[in-house]
C-alpha cells in the first residue's frame, strides 16, 4: 500500500463504490473496463494491489439478483401464464444485466471497505 503522508477527506465507502471511484481520494478510477481492477488510482496514484474483494460480491449477487428475478418470474407465471419461451426471453437476459452490473457495484463497495478498514488476509506474527 502506498505509505505517503498526503491526507485526504474521508469518502463515503458505499457511494464511492457504488460509483467505482478511488477508496482513498474519491476521484480516481477503481475500474479498467467493466470489473477489471486498475493497477493504481489514476488520480492519487494508491497502488490497487491491495484489492481483493475475492467471492464476495458474487454472493450477495447471486442472493440478491436471484431472489428478485426468480420472485418476478414465479409472480409472473402464477398471474399471467405465459408461455415458456417469453420466460426465457425476459428473464436470462434480465439476469445477466442485473448481475454485472451489481457485481460491479458490489466488488467497488467491498474494495472500498476492505481499504477503509485495513482488511487484508490473516498474517502470524512469529516476531
Ligand atoms: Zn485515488
Amino acid at each position: 500500500m502506498n505509505e505517503d503522508k498526503a491526507l485526504y477527506p474521508p469518502v463515503d465507502p458505499v457511494v464511492t463504490g457504488i460509483k467505482g471511484l478511488c477508496p482513498r481520494c474519491g476521484q480516481g478510477k477503481l475500474f479498467d473496463g467493466l470489473l477489471k481492477v486498475r493497477p493504481a488510482c489514476s488520480s492519487c496514484e494508491l497502488d490497487y494491489g491491495f484489492a481483493d474483494s475475492g467471492d464476495g460480491p458474487v454472493v450477495f449477487v447471486i442472493l440478491i439478483v436471484g431472489f428478485v428475478v426468480v420472485g418476478a418470474a414465479l409472480w409472473m407465471e402464477i398471474n399471467v401464464n405465459p408461455p415458456l419461451w417469453l420466460h426465457f426471453l425476459l428473464w436470462i437476459p434480465l439476469a445477466v444485466i442485473l448481475s454485472l452490473a451489481l457485481t460491479r457495484m458490489l466488488k467497488g463497495v467491498l474494495i472500498n471497505l476492505q481499504y477503509r478498514n485495513n482488511a487484508r488476509p490473516g498474517e502470524i506474527d512469529r516476531g
